[in-house]
């Protein structure tokens, strides 16, 4: 399967690793949207969080697990937001299922 963030997970393609675990990975985003841009993926491809399942909940579960201490070790103690984009309304561009972190700075009180 062509898959650019499988791709980084394997390490064919180099990214900025902030974090790695039996279950996911996290990178900085190569076009930082906030002073601090990161993404999480699980190593298991799952297309988008339209494929969420009973089957595959738990992967999420691990993901979100992770989140916290992914914020705390990039700084973020004022708050951040959480966002997966999902199919062609949402804008998504990898169909991988990512969570993007962002923050850094206050946010915009608008998301769409
Ligand atoms: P989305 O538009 O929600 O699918 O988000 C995809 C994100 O992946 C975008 O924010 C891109 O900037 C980011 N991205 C694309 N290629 C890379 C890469 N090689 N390394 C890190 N981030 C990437």
């Amino acid at each position: 399967m062509d898959c650019l963030f499988c791709a980084i997970i394997n390490g064919d393609i180099p990214s900025n690793k902030v974090y790695e675990d039996e279950y996911c990975y996290a990178f900085l985003d190569i076009a930082p949207q906030a002073p601090v841009h990161c993404l999480v993926v699980p190593k298991e491809h799952i297309a988008s969080a339209d494929e969420i399942s009973e089957n595959n909940s738990t992967l999420v579960a691990r993901i979100f697990e992770a989140i916290p201490k992914i914020a705390k070790s990039l700084g973020l103690d004022g708050g951040y937001r959480i966002i997966s984009n999902v199919g062609e309304n949402g804008c998504q561009s990898v169909k991988h299922l990512h969570f993007h972190i962002l923050g850094g700075k206050k946010l915009s009180e608008t998301m769409a």
